[in-house]
């Protein structure tokens, strides 16, 4: 069984390979310009598919796909397709997946720090409500009782690598501090409204599944404490590798294991509950490149700078978080390896690498920056007035425009010029 998996695996990588082409990826440049976003329907699915055969032992599994991490509406109908919920953090993402076909009981509402408005405005919608600070859980409470509501929970536990447990995370913003649960108990007894999620979201990567299981019995731990549970959400934190080397959540294993527990738990607690997840960048991050032109190449008196019809506006998380997405010359696969600085066009430092060894950039050759589908358009912008990119869907053998790139209209829509 193990090695047909290993095997399927292998398989379907290659697959991908196929799939994403350099052949295919230099047509898709030149049909639809530079720079664009590619993203391979079959590799979400593939990850789609792969998270739900791991939980394969737990008898009710719901995988809520975090919108934030690429929100485009064809992204959503294909999750919508794949039977997948969604997880969203502002109101206009919830209608997003309206728009995209979800219904209501498929989406959970999961902000931070949001308006008691915004979250009536949720409600009356019929989704999943999800509360994470005790201020906005006594005043929705009081005034909506009956509404079933879902808390987060912050556990403080931090998977920090290798086996450190860290009590951590004491100054995040996020969820309602275990430390408070005597008055959040309280909370719910004096309102008497129907909590029937709990759920955490720790935000860091999943690097050891004990950490992870640890975080859990304190979930399992809290659940205790509510009678009328539908579901546990463990919110999400799975890896996925960036560059060579890093570690990936394995997925199988952290399966077997909390499928197991949590069955256990349903058993102490007496009731079949739900087990939710709420995954982004498992489930995109992969599936998606970044398709850049090299306008400059420069050499200077230290290095030698690949200048691309992009930048951070485009493409943030190398500048924002220091994250490090492989970067391929597609146009020049097998030529000559060399050190190059790959750097935008706008008039900031915006460095997407250093030093990389890339085989050798001539002007205009196309680079396909890796692991773009997670958090890259989805916090694209216009800084320097540039047009936010295109974005193409390789669905079925077929290469579907399901963004325009912008043009000047959009740069000037919603700009007031007043007369002066
Ligand atoms: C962003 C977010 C996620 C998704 O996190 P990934 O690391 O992309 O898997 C899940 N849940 C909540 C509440 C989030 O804010």
């Amino acid at each position: 069984m193990f090695i047909m998996w290993i095997t399927y695996i292998f398989a379907i990588s290659h697959k991908d390979k196929e799939r994403m082409k350099d052949s295919t990826l230099l047509q898709i440049a030149k049909d639809f310009g530079s720079p664009v976003y590619v993203y391979d329907a079959e590799k979400i699915e593939f990850q789609y598919k792969r998270l739900t055969k791991a939980f394969s032992k737990v008898k009710n599994l719901k995988l809520n796909y975090a919108v934030k991490a690429l929100s485009n509406i064809s992204v959503l109908r294909l999750f919508n397709k794949l039977g997948s919920g969604i997880d969203t953090v502002s109101i206009q993402e919830l209608r997003l997946g309206l728009k995209a076909g979800f219904k209501p009981e498929d989406i959970i509402f999961t902000p931070n720090g949001v308006s008691l408005e915004e979250i009536e405005e949720a409600a009356k919608l019929g989704v999943q409500i999800n509360i994470d600070n005790l201020s906005i859980l006594e005043q929705f409470g009081t005034k909506h009782p009956k509404v079933p509501v879902c808390i987060r929970i912050n556990p403080h536990v931090m998977a920090g690598g290798n086996t450190n447990i860290s009590v951590g995370h004491i100054d995040s913003k996020f969820g309602i501090s275990i430390h408070q649960i005597p008055l959040l108990l309280r909370i719910v007894e004096n309102t008497n409204m129907n909590i029937n999620g709990i759920h955490m979201h720790t935000g860091s990567d999943i690097l050891d599944i004990d950490v992870f299981l640890y975080a859990s019995e304190i979930l399992f731990d809290t659940a205790k404490n509510f009678k009328t549970l539908q579901f546990i959400d463990f919110g999400s934190g799975f890896k996925v590798p960036y560059k060579k080397g890093d570690i990936e959540t394995n997925i199988e294993e952290l399966g077997e294991k909390l499928s197991q527990r949590f069955n256990e738990f349903c058993k102490e607690y007496g009731k079949d509950l739900t087990l939710a997840f709420e995954p982004g960048k498992f489930l995109v991050s992969e599936a998606g490149v970044f398709l850049a032109k090299v306008n400059v190449v420069k050499q200077t008196t230290s290095t030698v700078f690949a200048q691309v019809d992009s930048g951070f506006n485009h493409l943030i998380r190398p500048m924002l978080y220091g994250s490090q997405h492989d970067i391929l010359n597609i146009s020049n696969p097998k030529g000559r390896e060399r050190f190059y600085s790959v750097v935008g066009y706008i008039c900031e430092t915006d460095t997407f690498a250093n030093n990389r060894r890339i085989s050798e950039i001539n002007e205009n050759d196309i680079l396909c920056f890796k692991n773009a589908g997670a958090y890259c358009y989805s916090m694209a912008s216009n800084y320097n007035s540039r047009y936010r990119p295109a974005e193409v869907l390789l669905y079925k053998g077929k290469a579907h425009l399901i963004r325009k790139r912008e043009t000047f209209d959009d740069i000037l829509n919603n700009q007031v010029e007043i007369v002066l």
